[in-house]
């Protein structure tokens, strides 16, 4: 597989970026040689959560940030918490667009949340779809939430401190992948996918994972001071 490559995308000016593929097809992005290691990590799903669900977004002009998005991960960037989005690309999977689409879109989202100075530290993102195009078809692949290889990845290049680090989601899989992660909780946002077509399986009631329902990410920044307390 070639490396993705986009129209917008290259290193930062004084910030060593790189991204790839591994050998699973995910996507993996360090973008933030400021990120400090031995940390707590905020996981933050994308679609639903940072930027508005409008179904396989693909395009930058449709990439439109949810109020709230850039003061938690600016909040984040201030008290040395690693941003790691870890976001499900099924539309790639599915042939729908593909990875020139996914990193033009992420161009023009990091350059909104630049301009409210917030800067996402690590991205992956997994193409993996039952049923989907070669290569991309898998039953259950282990990067795909709400299976935790991506928090798994993130975990393993910033050194996690996982037992202190939360997810955000709109889907119940966000919330499955950051307890089998072993992350300490996981706030649920109201502002995405919605609450009627959420999968109904949840984290087990006597589980230690510590999920809260939120309306938005507008409501999620408090959990940044409590990483860190
Ligand atoms: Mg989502």
């Amino acid at each position: 597989m070639s490396m993705p490559a986009g129209p917008d995308t290259g290193p930062v000016e004084g910030v060593d970026t790189s991204h790839f593929l591994d050998d699973e097809l995910v996507w993996c992005e360090l973008r933030r040689s400021a990120a400090v290691r031995g940390r707590p990590g905020l996981f933050l799903d994308r679609d639903g959560v940072i930027v508005r669900e409008v179904g396989y977004l693909h395009t930058p002009r449709e990439a439109e940030l949810i109020p709230g998005a850039a003061e938690i991960i600016r909040a984040a960037n201030a008290a040395d918490v690693p941003v790691i989005v870890v976001t499900n690309q099924a539309g790639i999977g599915r042939g729908i667009f593909g990875w020139a689409d996914f990193d033009a879109t992420q161009a023009r989202i990091h350059d909104l949340l630049a301009r409210d100075g917030a800067e996402i530290d690590a991205v992956y993102a997994c193409p993996h779809i039952p049923g989907g195009h070669a290569p991309y078809g898998h039953d259950t692949h282990p990067a795909r939430k709400p299976n935790p290889g991506m928090i798994h990845r993130g975990i393993d290049a910033l050194a996690i401190d996982v037992g202190r680090s939360w997810i955000v989601g709109d889907r119940m899989g966000d919330m499955i992948a950051g307890h089998a992660g072993g992350l300490r909780g996981g706030l649920l946002v109201d502002s995405g996918i919605g609450t009627t077509v959420r999968d109904a399986a949840g984290p087990a009631p006597e589980s230690p994972f510590d999920m809260r329902v939120v309306a938005s990410i507008a409501d999620a920044a408090g959990i940044v001071a409590e990483m860190v307390d």
